[in-house]
C-alpha cells in the first residue's frame, strides 16, 4: 500500500476559477510545513501536448527541464514551490489514447475488448499513482483540468472515482472549487450552482470533501452553513476564496481558511508543524509596497491575451520585488510597430522585451523594436526569437546585410545569421521535435549575462528550431555584438551582448520559465537594475 496521500481539485459551474492557482496554494502550505508535494495536471483535450496549439488558444507552452512541452498550470507550480515539474506532472487526453492505442497494437490485450472503461481508466490511474511511487512524494496533488459536467472529463472523474476505493479514504481527499456569483440587482450571492454542481460530481459517484468557493464578496456564516449542509460537508470544509490583487496572496488566503489544516486532518497527516512562510511573505510585502515603478515594453504578436506570455509576466513580478520595483509592461503589438511610428510607440519606456515566437507575422516589428532600444541605450532582453531579431537588425544596420534574414522568415536570404540548427534539418512532423528542455551553457566572464548569474556554467530550458549562424560570429564580434553563451557540448551560441550597450542581452533560450518567487532570475532581475539605475 502506498504511503503517498492524493488529493484531487475538480472544478464546477465555470472554467477559469483557478484551481491550479489553489492547488499551487495549498501545495506551498504544506510544503512549508515539510510534506514533499507534487502537483500534476490532467488536461482533457486531444492533443498530445499544447505544444502544437496555438498561443491564443491555451496561453503560453510551458517547458519543463526534462523537455516536455506542457500546460501553463506547471509554471505556477514551480514558481510557487520552487520544485522542477518534469513529462509525469502533465497528461492529457490525447497521451493517455496514445499509450493505450500502441499498448493494443503490440498485442498487450490481444483477445479482449479495448474500452473507457477499464482501459483508458487503468491508464489514468497508472500515470497518477506514477508520480507517488517513482518519486516518493508525500502528496500528489491531481488537478483535473475542464469543468464537471464536460463529457470529455468524465473518463477521469471515474478514475479518481476508483482511485479511492483501491486507496482508501485516509489515502485521498476530493477538493471541488466553484463560483458563489453575486447579483447585483438583489444584492445577494448565489449558492444554487455550487449545489448543481456537487450534484453533478455525486452522479458521477464523487462526494467532496472541501468545497472552495471563488468569491468577489465576503461569504457569511449563513452562507457557509448552507453550503455546508446542502452539499454534505463539514462547516469547516467550506472555504472561502476571495478575489484578491495578486495570484501570490492566494496562499495567505487560504492559511487564514485554514485549508491545509483540514486537508491534513481528512488525510490522517500530522499538522503540528507551522508553516514557515517567511520568504514567501517577504517577497509580498516588497511586491505590494514598490518604491520605485518602471514602465517595460513587451514585444510581441500574441498580445492580446497576456496568458500567451505568462512566465515572462510573472518573471517580472518576481524580478519586480527583488528590487522594490513595481514592473508596468506595457504589451505592444509588433504589427502595429510595423505600421505606425515605431519611435513614437516605444518611447517613455525603460526597458524593450522581445519575446519569443514563431513565423513571420510580425516580425519586421520586432525588429525595429531591437532597432531602437540598440541605437537608443535602452536595457534590452530578447528571448529566443527575441535574440533572432536582435542579430537580424545587427546584421542588416550595422554589418550592411541588407537582405540578413532568417531562414524560419525567407529561406533563400543571402545572409542566413539565423539558420535551422543541423540536428532539426529533415525533421518533418510539428509535435514535440523542437530542442527542448535544459542544455548547459558556459558563460564568457566580465560580461552582464556573468554579473547577473555569478558563475560560468548554466543550464537553461529550450524551446527552438533556428539559431545563431557561428559562420558570422567573427563579423559580428568585430562590429561590437559578442557571443558571451556557449553550449560547451555542440558550441551553439545561446547568449549575445553588446559590450558597448547599457545593457544589451539576447539569449536563445528561455530564462522565464525558471524564474520562482523563492529564486527570481538574475536575467531579469539584473534587466530590471539597469532600467531604474
Ligand atoms: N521560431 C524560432 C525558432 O524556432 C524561435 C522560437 C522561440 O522563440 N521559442 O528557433
Amino acid at each position: 500500500m502506498s504511503s503517498t496521500k492524493y488529493i484531487f481539485v475538480t472544478g464546477g459551474v465555470t472554467s477559469s476559477l483557478g484551481k491550479g492557482i489553489i492547488s499551487a496554494s495549498l501545495a506551498k502550505l504544506l510544503q512549508a510545513r515539510g510534506y514533499s508535494v507534487t502537483i500534476q495536471k490532467l488536461d482533457p483535450y486531444i492533443n498530445v501536448d499544447p505544444g502544437t496549439l496555438n498561443p491564443y488558444e491555451h496561453g503560453e507552452c510551458y517547458v519543463t527541464d526534462d523537455g516536455a512541452e506542457t500546460d501553463l498550470d506547471l509554471g505556477h507550480y514551480e514558481r510557487f514551490l520552487n520544485v522542477f515539474t518534469s513529462q509525469a506532472n502533465n497528461v492529457t487526453t490525447g497521451k493517455i489514447y496514445q499509450s493505450v492505442i500502441n499498448k493494443e497494437r503490440r498485442g498487450d490485450y490481444l483477445g479482449k475488448t479495448v474500452q473507457v472503461i477499464p482501459h483508458i481508466t487503468d491508464e489514468i490511474k497508472r500515470r497518477i499513482l506514477l508520480l507517488g511511487s517513482k518519486h516518493k512524494f508525500d502528496v500528489v496533488i491531481t488537478e483535473i483540468g475542464g469543468t464537471v459536467g464536460d463529457i470529455e472529463s468524465l473518463p477521469y472523474i471515474e478514475a479518481v472515482r476508483q482511485l479511492k476505493w483501491e486507496l482508501g479514504s485516509n489515502n485521498t481527499l476530493y477538493i471541488h472549487l466553484t463560483l458563489v456569483p453575486f447579483l447585483s440587482a438583489s444584492a445577494e450571492l448565489k449558492t444554487k450552482p455550487t449545489q448543481h454542481s456537487v450534484k453533478e460530481l455525486l452522479e458521477n459517484g464523487i462526494q467532496p470533501d472541501i468545497l472552495v468557493l471563488r468569491t468577489e464578496h465576503e461569504l457569511s456564516d449563513d452562507i457557509r452553513k448552507k453550503v455546508a449542509l446542502f452539499c454534505n460537508v463539514d462547516r469547516d470544509a467550506v472555504v472561502q476564496s476571495i478575489d484578491v490583487s495578486t495570484i501570490y496572496e492566494v496562499p495567505i488566503k487560504m492559511q487564514e481558511e485554514k485549508l491545509d489544516v483540514t486537508a491534513l486532518r481528512k488525510l490522517k497527516l500530522d499538522n503540528k508543524v507551522a508553516p514557515e512562510l517567511g520568504p514567501w511573505k517577504d517577497f509580498l510585502s516588497k511586491h505590494k509596497h514598490p518604491k520605485h515603478s518602471i514602465k517595460i515594453g513587451l514585444v510581441g504578436k500574441y498580445v492580446e491575451l497576456p496568458d500567451a506570455y505568462k512566465s515572462i509576466n510573472e518573471a517580472f513580478v518576481h524580478a519586480g520585488a527583488v528590487n522594490e520595483c513595481k514592473v508596468d509592461i506595457e504589451y505592444i503589438h509588433s504589427e502595429n510597430l510595423e505600421e505606425g511610428n515605431p519611435e513614437e510607440q516605444l518611447k517613455g519606456l525603460k526597458g524593450i522585451l522581445i519575446a519569443p515566437g514563431f513565423g513571420d507575422r510580425g516580425i519586421e516589428g520586432k525588429i525595429l523594436a531591437a532597432k531602437y532600444a540598440r541605437e537608443n541605450n535602452i536595457p534590452f532582453l530578447g528571448i529566443c526569437l527575441g535574440l533572432q531579431c536582435a542579430v537580424i537588425e545587427f546584421a542588416r544596420n550595422v554589418l550592411k546585410m541588407e537582405k540578413a534574414h532568417s531562414t524560419e522568415m525567407f529561406h533563400k536570404t543571402p545572409h542566413p545569421v539565423i539558420d535551422l540548427m543541423e540536428e532539426q534539418k529533415g525533421i518533418t512532423e510539428k509535435g514535440g521535435t523542437m530542442r527542448l528542455g535544459a542544455y548547459a551553457c558556459h558563460i564568457k566572464k566580465n560580461t552582464n549575462a556573468h554579473r547577473a548569474y555569478k558563475t560560468t556554467e548554466i543550464q537553461e530550458r529550450h524551446r527552438h528550431r533556428y539559431e545563431f549562424n557561428s559562420k558570422y560570429i567573427d563579423d559580428f564580434k568585430n562590429a561590437g555584438m559578442s557571443a558571451v553563451g556557449i553550449n560547451p557540448d555542440n558550441s551553439l551560441v545561446e547568449i549575445m551582448e553588446i559590450p558597448k550597450h547599457k545593457w544589451f542581452v539576447g539569449v536563445q533560450f528561455h530564462p522565464e520559465y525558471r524564474s520562482t518567487v523563492i529564486n527570481p532570475h538574475p536575467l531579469f532581475v539584473d534587466f530590471i537594475k539597469a532600467t531604474i539605475s
